[in-house]
């Protein structure tokens, strides 16, 4: 069926490696977050001539940084994943969208040090060309079947698949998809990046979002506020989406969510008297619990 959410059983891989990449152009680098905030995340669009490229939703793109490493080799493809569907923001198959958030760290020393790839695709203009890879990836894909409910954990550029994900969604006819649940943890209010579009999709019956806002909200016991906690505060609703046997999980962003999120679950398992770790272990192995996060 040409409109069933359906994963379709040919995933491109890897058409592009870093030997002989794609040349893509970049047509849009717009900042998401208000100027002078803390974070400047950027949504990056990228243009690829009709036919050389094809991705899916939760697939990742591959953009080699300039020059070479201390090997005296060129820089290795950096991952993003892809925050468009697969026929890119402009529906026409020959463009893809990249969140990239600019990476500035402070070292030992007190200097600040600037992350090499991500620098370089928010510096990137519309006109410059670029070399890509990819795509990447073949588990972090929709699920692969008609009506499956989805909850999606994402903090900061972690929403990116989602936004993806949910284009797709959206795309379907209601009685083809299943509800869809959006959990989103940012630092500040004004990270909370394609607000608007999480707001339109709110008038959709079967979508629903929660922001944990982690440096503006506190849990009651005065901690910052991140998904986990969220998840905690509604309790039985998300509770009952997650755990039934159908519902597909994910989980995009930062590292230490994970723990966090298994935390919140064992808590309610525990609470209605479930194994939570065999019902993610079921889950995991029926492609209904997946996990990207570094
Ligand atoms: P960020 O702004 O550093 O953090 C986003 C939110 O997560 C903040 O509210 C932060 O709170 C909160 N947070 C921090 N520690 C947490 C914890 N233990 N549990 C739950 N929430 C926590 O996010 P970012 O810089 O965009 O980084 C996102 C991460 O996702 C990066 O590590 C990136 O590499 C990764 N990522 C992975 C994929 C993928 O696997 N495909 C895709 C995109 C991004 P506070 O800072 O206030 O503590």
């Amino acid at each position: 069926m040409d409109h069933d959410i359906a994963q379709p059983r040919d995933i491109p891989l890897n058409l592009y490696k870093n030997a002989a990449p794609l040349h893509v152009t970049v047509i849009e680098n717009r900042r998401l977050t208000p100027e002078g905030s803390d974070n400047e995340f950027r949504h990056v669009v990228l243009r690829y001539p009709p036919g050389t490229y094809r991705y899916l939703e939760g697939q990742s793109a591959g953009i080699p940084p300039p020059g070479l490493n201390v090997r005296g080799r060129p820089n290795v493809p950096r991952l993003y994943s892809i925050a468009s569907d697969r026929l890119g923001d402009d529906g026409t198959g020959t463009s893809l969208t990249l969140t990239v958030k600019r990476l500035v760290l402070m070292d030992e020393n007190g200097e600040v040090r600037l992350g090499l790839a991500s620098n370089y695709l928010c510096d990137a203009r519309p006109g410059d060309e670029l070399k890509m890879t990819g795509p990447a990836g073949k588990d972090f894909l929709l699920p692969d079947g008609p009506r499956t409910p989805m909850v999606m954990i994402a903090t900061g550029t972690g929403i990116a698949p989602f936004r993806a994900f949910l284009q797709h969604w959206r795309q379907q006819p209601r009685a083809e998809r299943g509800f869809a649940w959006l959990i989103f943890g940012v630092q500040h209010d004004e990270d909370l990046m394609y607000h608007q579009e999480w707001q339109q999709l709110q008038e959709e019956p079967d979508f629903r979002v929660d922001y944990a806002i982690s440096r503006e909200e506190r849990t009651p016991d005065g901690r910052r506020m991140y998904v986990q906690d969220r998840m905690r505060a509604i309790g039985q609703p998300l509770w009952e989406l997650l755990s039934a046997p159908e519902t597909a999980v994910y989980v995009c962003g930062i590292k230490g969510m994970e723990i966090g999120i298994e935390t919140t679950l064992n808590e309610q398992a525990q609470a209605v008297g479930v194994d939570w770790v065999r019902l993610r272990e079921e889950k995991r192995e029926a492609r209904r619990w997946h996990v990207e996060v570094y």
